[in-house]
């Protein structure tokens, strides 16, 4: 599964972070996930719950934002949050040349270590 891959690394970074800043243990994790990031934020949160035995995330919170998609537009050049399930046309003027510049991603925002 797909969340699998996605925990076993973010616990990796959060480690990693941890080590850096020689912390001894992690207690909360702040995560963005767009929208579109691909990330079942259910299958996450229950994969976390087993992926975090052992680690130093084991008694850490998962907190998680969960963010739209936001286009922006080569034509009218305005950033806008994309209607429903529309991610390829303008809200705003209805051309096709947009992109998606957020809500296709996971971010690790923050992290609480003592
Ligand atoms: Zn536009």
């Amino acid at each position: 599964m797909h969340e699998f891959s996605v925990v076993s690394s973010l616990i990796e970074s959060c480690e990693e972070i941890a080590q850096h800043n020689q912390a001894e243990k992690i207690l909360a994790i702040h995560l963005d996930i767009g929208e579109r990031s691909g990330v079942n934020v259910a299958l996450l949160k229950s994969a976390f719950e087993e992926f975090k035995l052992g680690s130093l995330c084991e008694q850490a919170k998962l907190l998680i934002q969960e963010s739209k998609v936001e286009l922006t537009c080569d034509s009218c050049h305005q950033s806008n949050l994309a209607n429903k399930l529309d991610y390829t046309h303008c809200p705003c003027c209805g051309s096709e040349q947009v992109k998606i510049t957020k809500g296709n991603e996971m971010l690790l925002l923050r992290l609480e270590m003592k």
